[in-house]
């Protein structure tokens, strides 16, 4: 089993996890998927949800920033009606524009988190740039066309994991349970 495909931690949705997880990790940047992460990837627009958690992610003086894989104008337009920075194109899997940021803004591996709904992209550009990942089950059902090819590879990783336990609660790191 490819070491660079395990998560830090899983958590069913984003919206799941306590805001006090971020604070017990001492994390100044969240680096987060958009799409079946934060929102379905038709949503051109925030919803309250999302908007709700983006402002209290900021209350607690942590920065988000969106990565995706996904176009441009769609990424850009969904991050600047949030307010806060992007990268899209990010070329998930791969992590080199994930290291180039960390360097722009000299960030230390251990002051970010990364959180998205899939292995094959967001676990392992993550682990490549030696960062902790959140991994996160789909938000909604329907993907975009060429996510399916990812979920079809995707799968026998996440139940080999979820068997050999190597998916651990966010809970568990943070000792709730
Ligand atoms: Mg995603």
């Amino acid at each position: 089993m490819c070491k660079r495909f395990i998560p830090y931690a899983h958590a069913k949705t984003i919206y799941d996890i306590d805001l006090g997880f971020f604070k017990f990790l001492n994390v100044k940047y969240i680096f987060v998927d958009l799409d079946n992460t934060l929102d379905s990837y038709r949503s051109m627009t925030p919803n309250e949800r999302s908007i709700n958690l983006i402002n209290s992610i900021k209350e607690l003086g942590i920065t988000p920033i969106i990565l995706s894989n996904n176009r441009g104008k769609r990424v850009k337009g969904y991050a600047a009606m949030l307010d806060v920075e992007c990268i899209h194109s990010v070329g998930k899997p791969f992590s080199h524009k994930i290291k180039k940021l960390l360097k722009e803004k000299n960030i230390k591996n251990d002051e970010v988190i990364m959180i998205g709904d899939q292995m094959i992209t967001d676990v392992c550009s993550g682990n490549g740039a030696k960062i902790k990942v959140i991994l996160t089950d789909k938000l909604v059902k329907e993907d975009q066309f060429t996510t399916h090819f990812n979920r079809f590879f995707e799968r026998p990783f996440r139940s080999y994991c979820r068997k050999h336990g190597k998916l651990i609660d966010w809970r568990i790191r943070y000792g709730q349970s």
